[in-house]
């Protein structure tokens, strides 16, 4: 995740206020120092860097922390404030026809985010087309294709044509049904004048409403360069961040971010079509800091609960309460949870498990839990319907066959059992609970 160590070490650092009421400029200090340090290592330009903790430093010295807030809580609404406003609010892009330009080097990831950004749209209710003009890195258009396929949206490309210029304006010219156009264009190794030519040319053959640089978030200071020349030539309206998921830097992306004076529009965050989030200032920094992002957090379960239930019309996840909770059920809960993404994604953006927790588990941990998921559902497949609805009758000799046919052990095999009984036990306990008790538990809980 992009900037990582900075919600690290600035978590540690404020760890070490807990319980101040007032801080002292040296604390001030450190802090300002931790935050340096982090952005800088990630790539953050120097003046952008000397701005931010400038203003942290004379707000966390003069404002005088409200009545009831800790030394600790204040400053990190100071540094909060002060990070939201250094990222900016994100790319202004109403949910409407329009034409969106993505222009980029090769590799930065235009084609993976032409898709996913259609994809986006799509959920959104919008119908989205992407073109692909890139006739230049071979394989372009196949893959343009495919995740397009993926991702369920129209596509135009023509892989015989060599001329840009005239596949845009044929694209456009196809999918003029479509309400959104995504136009892929050929990056290059560098910035060179050919492909600045080509990309002036397709701008005014098909005259975008936005055009977006696409940057890898391991870029560092060359952005700043990049953004330039992009902004010169055809204007950059805001920028879409790839490859968060691998990577603790995304400060060059930033600096392009200030270069432009644009902002950020989208964030790539893995290779699927879903991979994709459109950027939140406050979520964004929320989750950076180990605050989590819960609105983020429930888009994704509400996506991924209307997708599992699409998926088999006949599961409703509130009948949960009512029935009793099979194999069936359980095995419709963790399709659930796959469809939302890999779990430490998901884990970051739970308030107090985001960031802080999830530093102390081991680094394998999130891959053991994510392994076993896999085997759970290997095991389930290999299930009867009859066994799945009714667990009891799986014994000694049904889990040996069981575990041979999923490929897996018997011990894993009893875990998802044992699993499912614990699951059952405490479903059960809320069903036995009326109203009543319902509203009792809440006054016990302060409510
Ligand atoms: P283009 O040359 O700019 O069109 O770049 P591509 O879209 O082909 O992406 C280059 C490589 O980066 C491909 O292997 C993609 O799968 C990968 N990629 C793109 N976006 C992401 C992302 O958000 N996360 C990860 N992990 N990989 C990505």
């Amino acid at each position: 995740m992009v900037l990582d160590d900075l919600g690290t070490s600035l978590r540690s650092s404020l760890d070490t206020l807990q319980g101040k009421a007032r801080l002292d400029e040296d604390d001030v200090e450190e802090i300002v120092k931790e935050i340096q340090r982090s952005l800088l290592s990630a790539d953050v330009d120097v003046s952008l860097v000397m701005e931010l903790s400038d203003s942290i430093k004379t707000r966390a010295v003069e404002e005088e922390p409200p009545g009831g807030t800790t030394a600790r809580d204040h400053v990190l609404k100071i540094v909060y404030e002060e990070m939201v406003a250094l990222v900016g609010d994100s790319t202004e892009l109403p949910l409407e026809s329009q034409t969106i330009l993505l222009a980029g080097l090769q590799g930065s990831g235009k084609t993976t985010s032409a898709a996913k950004m259609a994809w986006w749209f799509s959920k959104k209710g919008l119908r989205p087309a992407v073109i692909q003009t890139d006739t230049f890195r071979p394989g372009a258009y196949d893959q343009a294709k495919q995740m397009c396929e993926r991702a369920e949206v129209e596509f135009y490309g023509d892989p015989d044509a060599d001329d840009p210029v005239a596949i845009a304006r044929e694209g456009m010219a196809a999918t003029a049904d479509a309400d959104i156009h995504i136009v892929d264009t050929a990056g290059r190794h560098a910035l060179e004048d050919d492909l600045i030519a080509e990309i002036e040319e397709i701008e005014r053959v098909v005259d975008p409403d936005r055009s977006l640089l696409v940057l890898d978030a391991a870029i560092g200071q060359g952005a700043k360069e990049q953004a330039r020349q992009f902004e010169t030539s055809i204007g950059i309206d805001g920028v879409v961040i790839t490859k968060l998921d691998g990577t603790a830097k995304g400060g060059g992306a930033l600096t392009a971010v200030n270069e432009t004076d644009s902002s950020i529009a989208f964030l790539g965050t893995g290779e699927t079509v879903q991979d994709v989030e459109r950027f939140e200032p406050s979520g964004f920094i929320s989750r950076l800091l180990g605050m989590g992002d819960l609105k983020q957090l429930s888009e994704r379960v509400e996506r991924a609960m209307a997708e599992a239930q699409e998926a088999d019309e006949d599961w409703d996840p509130e009948q949960l309460l009512e029935g009793n909770f099979t194999l069936k059920d359980m095995q419709k809960q963790m399709d659930a949870m796959n469809r939302m993404g890999p779990l430490d994604q998901v884990m970051d953006m739970i308030p107090g498990l985001g960031g802080g927790m999830m530093d102390q588990l081991p680094d394998d941990a999130m891959d053991v839990t994510q392994d076993r998921m896999r085997k759970f559902e290997r095991i389930m497949d290999s299930m009867t319907d009859e066994e799945l609805e009714n667990p009891k009758v799986v014994g000694q000799s049904r889990t040996e066959r069981i575990a041979r046919g999923s490929g897996t052990d018997v011990e894993t095999v009893r875990q998802l059992l044992e699993q499912h009984s614990m699951m059952e036990r405490t479903i059960n306990q809320f069903q036995g609970m009326g109203e009543g008790d319902m509203q009792r538990m809440m006054k016990k809980m302060g409510g």
